[in-house]
């Protein structure tokens, strides 16, 4: 927050104020009214080429900003309203940045590079952010109006800010450098000379480094090893030049290597520390960002952080979702959806990725580029020529800023197919009709465009029958479960049986992320192997072990549930062997009557596990049957009873495993006694309720939802028999939709002539026996149903729902079972609405 008033903004952007009261005070800065500003906002006016914020100052007003920059010619708006005139308002506003940097306590760290800059800046406030308190420009804030604004909103007290900084034309740096003053500097690479359209590398060059011409004597800049970097050129650094991939005193990447999709293990040598391997999230195939990884790492290093921190730090870097995804169809058609940011640089990167697939028809989803200024024309035009070298067979544009990439494109590839399109739902429209199995497809445009809305678009036409998962929603049902529990209880979150259906890896990756959970649970090692395997970092408690699994549990740091002496022996084997610690729970049979040692068991095993020195007793666990049915409560009290009186005979004999653990869902929901140290929840992430007494204890969304589409509608007279076995016979005419999803996929076959789906929110009984992969539904009542609409067979989904409870009732099962019988063939969909 600003603490200035309106005659020091004045004096500060050497301006004249007309109008209004100098003591006014200005607590933040806009240069856009479409928001609406909060109390005591300056708006600036600004003009671009095709926008003039003049027109603006009345809405302004109106929206309650306290004054307004605008142009000495303006002429004056409102009465009552301050205007402060200057000749240039774009340089008042960076005057205004300029003056806030100088009040910052930090020190200021600068970023500029041809691409990948908004990357660097992530993994530097990452990485920096284990140890420092830091802030960074937003987004990928880096223009001349961006970073004014980013520099505007710093918190002065923090000790580092991580600025990025792009130009788009020569002599544009001197103003971001003015504003910015950094004490270091990252000049992340030097881009190809025909796309940034300075010229040459070397003027490439000289311009970026324009913002390191007066680093402080006790600052760095970190720079690339480039020939285009000269000794001449960097002499002109009054500071010491740190060049990566040569400067011994940085640390280095000694390997690199893809162990599965956005994941990769990488070796980094620190100097004279040693060598440390990590597991990280990010794609191995991703162009140049080893480049930029190090750049954070060696900057991070050089401010003091210890290595092991930056690489527990680094673990955990988490690029944005949607940044380059690679996506595969199941039938055999590939997305490539980078809809992160648009610039030229990556949409070249982007581009390169057609030459992967030459066999396949290459579609070229285009929304432009923003903030070029007079380079514009230029560099849209050199897409479309780049686009023709990669022989894309179909050209969309979208909007008019691609305007010039059309016309470079027909030119030099007279026979592809074009079309243009207003917006991105026009867009999406068409592709729905045109893409089939055979296509690679890459979509690039601005995000404020809403491009990401094709990728959602594509993802669930290229499968008929898609299993919507949205995981806010799952994310919202275990924080309704943790405030149930209060803040001392920790969450266990059971993700055996592919999540329940949901899949574990892609609940895992975002739970772990969102941070919301202290410990996963999985039924068999087989699953923890493959969730380290795939990144996953956390707590993952094994619950059925064998001592062949004691290999893995080790080396992998899961911990095992234990009950059996043999298992504790072989697990304490293979620590010494690995020289590691393994973690165990012990689990105690109360009542349920599966695994787990009897109450009067769990001593001696207890004493066994103690007496080996590799093993550390983590927790206890008990299991209950019948905690969801309230005619059973004394039942469920007797296991809770049992369960305390084990804990305290293991306290009196100084054993005193941390965590405490009995409840699942039901448990969670319904037994506040059953909470101990930490609590085990299932189908409760997934909205769902183990019985009618737990629905009234807690209230859940519903995250999921199976959808298909109809394949095709037919006719039949009075009488028609349908489908296997003729077991329904139609009772006047009837439509029927036929829909491409059987038992094989999910739907239970004992559904046959009693379900129901739901065709644009209306009921369509199920009719005839279920096949293998197709069902029969009754449309006759809902007319305006077409091939291809959309079909809820169950759980919610814009707005109509049908209770998986209520299906799972229908053929005398529970909810679990219809979740995780889905078949693998289902695709999953992620949604983050
Ligand atoms: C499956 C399972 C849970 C979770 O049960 P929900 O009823 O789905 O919450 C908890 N603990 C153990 C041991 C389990 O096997």
């Amino acid at each position: 927050m600003l603490n200035l008033t309106l005659s020091e903004v004045t004096r500060i952007v050497d301006g004249q104020l007309q109008q209004g009261d100098g003591s006014i005070p200005v607590r933040a800065i806009e240069t856009d009214t479409r928001l609406g500003f909060r109390q005591n906002t300056l708006f600036v006016a600004l003009k671009g080429e095709n926008y003039d914020g003049h027109r603006f100052v009345n809405d302004a007003c109106k929206k309650g900003a306290c004054a307004a920059i605008v142009h000495q010619d303006m002429t004056p708006a409102h009465a009552g309203f301050a205007l402060i005139r200057v000749k240039n308002t774009l340089r008042a506003l960076q005057e205004l940045a300029r003056h806030h940097r100088e009040s910052c306590q930090g020190k200021f760290i600068a970023i500029t590079g041809s691409n990948g800059k908004t990357i660097a800046k992530d993994c530097c406030m990452t990485i920096l952010g284990s140890r420092y308190h830091v802030q960074g420009s937003p987004g990928s804030y880096n223009s001349q109006v961006g970073v004014a604004l980013s520099l505007l909103r710093i918190d002065p007290e923090a000790d580092f800010n991580v600025i990025e900084a792009g130009i788009s034309q020569i002599g544009e740096m001197p103003y971001l450098e003015r504003m910015i003053q950094p004490d270091y500097g990252l000049l992340i690479n030097v881009g190809v000379a025909h796309f940034e359209g300075f010229g040459s590398r070397q003027i490439i060059a000289v311009e970026k480094l324009k913002l390191f011409h007066n680093l402080p004597p006790e600052g760095w800049l970190l720079a690339p090893t480039d020939a285009v970097l000269t000794q001449a050129l960097l002499a002109k650094i009054p500071t010491r030049c740190y060049q990566l991939g040569t400067d011994l005193a940085l640390p280095s990447l000694t390997g690199w290597e893809g162990i599965g999709t956005n994941r990769s293990r990488l070796a980094l040598h620190f100097p004279q520390k040693g060598t440390w391997t990590i597991d990280v999230h990010i794609d191995s195939s991703w162009q140049g960002v080893t480049g930029t990884v190090m750049m954070a790492v060696s900057t991070a290093y050089l401010l003091g952080v210890e290595p092991d921190t930056v690489c527990q730090a680094l673990a955990q870097f988490n690029p944005p979702l949607n940044r380059l995804e690679i996506w595969k169809s199941q039938h055999g058609a590939f997305i490539v959806n980078d809809t992160y940011n648009a610039e030229p640089i990556s949409v070249n990167t982007c581009l390169q990725v057609f030459d992967q697939y030459p066999t396949k028809r290459k579609i070229f989803i285009f929304g432009g580029m923003t903030e070029l200024g007079t380079r514009h024309e230029y560099a849209h035009r050199i897409v479309g020529e780049e686009a023709a070298r990669k022989h894309v067979d179909l050209l969309l544009t979208v909007g008019d800023l691609p305007h010039p990439t059309k016309i470079a494109f027909r030119t030099n590839r007279p026979s592809a197919q074009m079309a243009h399109f207003k917006d991105v739902s026009e867009a999406t429209n068409y592709i729905e009709s045109q893409a089939g199995s055979q296509d690679v497809i890459v979509v690039k445009g601005p995000r404020r465009a809403h491009f990401d809305r094709i990728v959602q678009r594509f993802k669930t036409l290229l499968s008929n029958t898609v299993f919507y998962i949205n995981l806010p929603r799952i994310k919202q049902n275990i924080i309704t479960f943790k405030e149930h529990i209060g803040p001392d209880v920790k969450m266990l979150l059971m993700i055996k049986a592919l999540a329940y259906g949901a899949d574990a890896i892609a609940i895992a990756r975002y739970l772990e992320n969102e941070n919301v959970v202290d410990y996963f649970g999985v039924a068999y090692t087989s699953e923890a192997i493959e969730l380290r395997q795939s990144g996953i970092t956390s707590n993952i408690l094994v619950m059925l072990t064998r001592p062949e699994d004691a290999e893995d549990i080790v080396r992998l740091s899961l911990t095992a549930v234990v009950f059996s002496s043999e298992m504790a022996r072989a697990l304490s084997d293979e620590a010494l062997l690995q020289h590691k610690t393994a973690r165990v729970h012990l689990k105690v049979d109360t009542g349920m009557g599966r695994l787990g040692v009897f109450p009067e068991q769990v001593l001696p095993l207890a004493q066994t596990v103690e007496s080996h020195d590799n093993l550390e007793i983590e927790g206890i666990m008990t299991h209950f049957s019948v905690a969801d049915d309230p005619s059973e409560d004394s039942f469920t009290e007797k296991q809770i009873e049992r369960f305390q009186r084990v804990i305290e005979l293991l306290q009196q004999h100084d054993i005193d495993p941390p965590l405490k653990h009995a409840a699942a869902t039901a448990g969670i929901a319904r037994h506040v006694s059953s909470h101990f140290s930490m609590v085990r929840l299932g189908l409760g992430a997934y909205g769902l309720y183990p019985s009618d007494a737990v629905k009234q204890a807690i209230t859940l969304q519903c995250p999921v939802a199976l959808m298909t589409r109809i394949a095709e509608i037919k006719n039949y007279p009075t009488g028609t028999p349908l489908s296997y076995g003729k077991r329904f016979y139609t009772s006047r005419d009837t439509r029927v939709a036929i829909l491409p999803i059987g038992y094989h996929d999910g739907l239970r076959r004992s559904l046959s002539n009693q379900g129901y789906v739901l065709v644009d929110g209306n009921k369509a009984p199920i009719v005839g026996t279920i096949c293998m992969d197709f069902t029969l539904v009754d449309i006759t009542d809902v007319p305006q149903a077409r091939v291809g609409d959309e079909v809820l067979i169950f759980g919610e989904k814009n707005g109509h729902s049908i209770r998986i409870e209520t299906v799972a009732e229908m053929i005398g099962t529970i909810s679990y079972e219809i979740l995780c019988t889905l078949s693998a063939r289902i695709q999953r969909l992620y949604v983050m609405e």
